[in-house]
């Protein structure tokens, strides 16, 4: 089948690659010249496991093909998928500035039936509103065409986003048209082969179910990091919690990990889309309201931790800080902790040096050049000439250091972990004071 695909981020770059790899013919189209130039030479600009072999594999055959040219993208298929950005807006809602200009410009150059295909994130009745757009975009060039829109919310996570796209867990079909399901259908046929995880339902349960979904994690991290807290007042042990209920098969063991606060791209913002959703219908949505307060307080509490240890005085400190990225195996720094950490102490006059495997031109691009952060090639250089470490992300490099050199290496002796990646007994057993989340702190 042919498939257009708007928008070349995480998602829709994705999504194309994956699609192109199963045979049908993609076309990605992208306002952004540098990214389609990139692509178009074989260049990836963001890091995503297996994408880059994927893309190249496919555009040798021709199965995928990248334009910023806006009417050939209309022009090559009956579907298209929208994947571009809807960042979040000063009050917190999704800003669908983005989102409205695709459907305009398909409406402005289709010539033919069209089935929009929204894959980004977008408020409940998003698809009404990409409807209206197109309608008056119609109406305006006196011509009239059928076409309808699908919500069909994606679920990739970054880092693992191919496999995610190539093995979805479901896939969601909203809306109230047989033959745009029978389409949606045909076109993921061979995702579905295994068992039947395709999902009809109407297209404001499919744009709800989204930012359910990402709400219910972010529930679930933020209620982790509430009973950390506690259990440091306590002088309980979080990870001993963790295990504890995780064994629950109610409850589980997947993100129930305590920790520097959720960021990204999606969480933070989904989860306050959706309370500015819900106080537009009146209703005062005390538990996500808790959520987002909760990790707000919660991306502070490493800084808070590296301030009360030096009793406020940071000033003239390094401190080396392990890993920028939101998570491992992405460049993803949107909204991440680390810049949370760094901002602050930066503010207390301290200065960094950092490292993470991917993400230090994102970082770059992000902070310029500035006295107070050091980018550094390895682990090693980030401690070296530094007072204390920050882990940051959980990045498998940082998993078993040599705790022996960064006893001999930090001069204060001491490590921050915002990932409680270590028994607290192994540092402590090197003469390293060791903070970690939830558990009694070695100092
Ligand atoms: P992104 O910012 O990485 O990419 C968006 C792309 O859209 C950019 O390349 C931008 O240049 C392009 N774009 C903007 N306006 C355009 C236009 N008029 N025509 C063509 N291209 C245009 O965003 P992303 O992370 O891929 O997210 C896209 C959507 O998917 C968002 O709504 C997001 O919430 C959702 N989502 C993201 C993830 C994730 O992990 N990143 C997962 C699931 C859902």
């Amino acid at each position: 089948m042919k498939v257009t695909v708007f928008g070349t981020g995480y998602v829709g770059l994705v999504q194309g690659a994956v699609l192109a790899d199963i045979g049908h013919q993609v076309l990605c189209v992208d306002v952004d010249e540098s990214k389609v130039a990139a692509l178009q030479a074989g260049r990836i600009p963001i890091h995503e496991p297996g994408l880059d072999t994927l893309v190249i594999h496919n555009q040798r055959l021709g199965r995928l093909q990248f334009t910023t040219n806006a009417a050939d993208g209309v022009a090559h298929s009956e579907l298209i998928f929208l994947a571009v950005g809807t960042p979040p807006d000063e009050d917190g809602s999704a800003d669908l500035q983005y989102v409205l200009a695709v459907a305009k410009t398909i409406a402005q150059h289709m010539n033919g039936p069209r089935i929009v295909i929204n894959k980004s994130t977008v408020p409940v009745g998003t698809a009404d509103t990409v409807a209206a757009v197109m309608a008056q975009g119609l109406a305006e060039r006196g011509v009239q065409h059928r076409f309808d829109v699908v919500s069909n919310p994606e679920f990739l996570k970054e880092g693992a986003a191919v496999a995610d796209c190539q093995r979805p867990d479901r896939i969601i079909i909203g809306t109230d048209n047989p033959a745009s399901e029978a389409k949606l259908r045909e076109l993921y046929a061979p995702f579905n082969r295994n068992h039947d995880k395709i999902v009809v339902m109407d297209v404001k349960s499919a744009e709800l179910t989204k930012y359910a979904a990402n709400a219910m994690l972010a529930t679930k991290i933020s209620f982790m990091n509430e009973i950390a807290n506690l259990a440091e007042r306590l002088g309980a042990d979080v990870e001993a919690v963790r295990r504890g209920i995780g064994s629950d098969p109610r409850i589980g063991y997947h993100f129930i990990y305590p920790g520097a606060g959720y960021g990204g791209s999606c969480f933070p913002k989904d989860v306050k889309a959706l309370i500015h959703t819900a106080k537009q219908v009146d209703f005062e949505p005390l538990l996500l309201n808790a959520v987002e307060e909760r990790n707000q307080a919660q991306r502070n509490v490493l800084f808070e931790r590296i301030s009360a240890f030096y009793q406020g005085k940071l000033r003239g400190k390094t401190v080396a800080v392990w890993g920028l990225a939101f998570k491992p195996n992405t460049d993803d720094m949107r909204e991440a902790p680390s810049r949370n950490l760094m901002e602050a102490l930066w503010a207390a006059g301290a200065t960094v040096q950092a490292y993470d495997p991917v993400a230090m031109q994102e970082a770059q691009r992000i902070y310029g050049e500035r006295p107070d952060l050091k980018l550094v090639e390895s682990p090693l250089a980030a401690v070296q000439g530094a007072e204390c470490l920050a882990i940051v992300t959980e990045w498998q490099i940082f998993r078993a250091p040599d705790f022996e050199l960064l006893a001999q290496t930090l001069s204060d002796r001491v490590i921050f972990d915002g990932r409680n990646l270590f028994d607290p007994a192994l540092p402590a057993s090197h003469g390293l004071g060791y903070v970690s989340i939830g558990r009694p702190a070695i100092e």
